[in-house]
């Protein structure tokens, strides 16, 4: 508000002159023309249509002025801030249309594009292959049997025939659980191998017994490409009357062309567990090359390593003493068992070359081998 009029002439008042009420009015108009869009024109409208600016200020000396000049200051400043505002609601018109009409470009829909975009996420696939290895023998008549991952050192090992002075109970190769009360030696493990699964069906049940069991084991092994401190196998169990090596031959057979095709080949070779007597480490005849690469430079064979046959597992004829510490006589009754891990069947099966990719949960490792049940 300026100083009192004291000469009551609305030309005297500076704001009030019609050039100064028609310099606001074309400034007004030329600053919302030069708007090149609607954050612009807000900012020249707070400068020409709010509170402080020339034209506002102009209206407000208006009532300071005596009654005979307030109607010609009035009507000059009333119009040119009709004409502001007109110009004001023209320019936000148009400019509105332009954004909408860019609007409608920048943001257009391609209704052709495929509509299905979110992941589907996928099963890991040492489940799916466990799952598969299991509907194999339930096909042959197995059940599937689980158990516990922390387990006690007699399932673990002594049920087992290995006895305590056994390098695979010493602490390199076996997690030790911990007592509560601190005590190292709490006869609680990490299962260090599916076996123990194997006793507790044999104390539980009655032969005949055909059981598979799939599942996670522990080893006090560093993460590395071939190597991981926790991964999976799956163990068959058979106890019946009369069993021999040549069923196990025959089941191990069947398992493989299941797995691998149909014609593929295993071999058994000599070697030692203490629950099996006699033992055998299983060789598949390679998949990929079917031996052709053994002695050929020219063709040499990822997969075996131009070696013919990939190593698979370990097998036998369950041990006596075995059958005796589940209360199974051995006298009646045979049986044979095998274990396989399931990160090295799956590497044979799908070319992955580092375990690492089946521990870290990433699922850019897990979608492309997608929802298989
Ligand atoms: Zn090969």
């Amino acid at each position: 508000m300026s100083a009192p009029n004291k000469s009551y002439d609305p030309v005297e008042v500076e704001s009030l002159k019609p050039e100064e009420v028609d310099k606001a009015r074309d400034a007004a108009l030329a600053a919302f023309a030069a708007a090149a869009d609607l954050d612009a024109l807000h900012e020249a409208k707070v400068a020409h249509t709010g509170d402080r600016s020339p034209l506002a200020l102009a209206n407000r000396e208006i009532g300071a002025l005596p009654p005979h000049a307030k109607a010609d200051a009035g009507k000059r400043v009333g119009q040119a801030r009709g004409r502001v505002n007109q110009a004001l609601a023209a320019r936000r018109e148009e400019l509105e249309a332009e954004r909408d009409a860019r609007v409608l470009v920048e943001e257009t829909v391609d209704v052709t594009l495929p509509w299905d975009r979110a992941p589907r996420g996928a099963r890991h696939p040492l489940t799916t292959i466990g799952d598969r290895i299991a509907d194999v023998f339930v096909a042959m008549g197995y059940e599937v049997a689980d158990g516990p991952e922390v387990e006690a050192e007699w399932y673990n090992f002594d049920a087992l025939n290995i006895a305590p002075d056994h390098p695979a109970r010493t602490m390199q190769d076996t997690f030790f659980v911990q007592a509560a009360d601190g005590t190292p030696d709490s006869g609680v493990v990490l299962r260090t191998h599916t076996s123990p699964v194997q006793i507790r069906t044999m104390l539980t049940r009655t032969p005949p017994i055909y059981v598979i069991c799939p599942g996670r084991v522990y080893r006090t092994d560093e993460l590395d490409a071939t190597h991981t401190p926790v991964f999976a196998q799956v163990e068959g169990l058979a106890i019946d009357k009369g069993l021999t090596m040549a069923h196990l031959r025959g089941t191990l057979d069947h398992f493989a062309s299941s797995m691998f095709g149909e014609g593929i080949v295993t071999r058994m070779r000599p070697s030692y567990f203490p629950f099996t007597e006699p033992s055998a480490e299983v060789d598949l005849q390679c998949f990929v090359c079917r031996g052709a690469s053994v002695g050929d430079p020219d063709n040499p064979c990822r997969t075996c390593k131009s070696e013919g046959w990939i190593e698979w597992g370990g097998c036998g004829m369950v041990n006596p003493r075995v059958l005796v510490a589940c209360g199974i006589d051995p006298e009646v009754y045979s049986g044979f068992a095998f274990g396989m891990g399931l990160e090295r069947t799956l590497m044979f099966r799908h070319n992955v070359e580092d375990m690492r990719d089946m521990v870290e949960g990433d699922v850019r490792f897990t979608l492309p081998f997608g929802m298989e049940i």
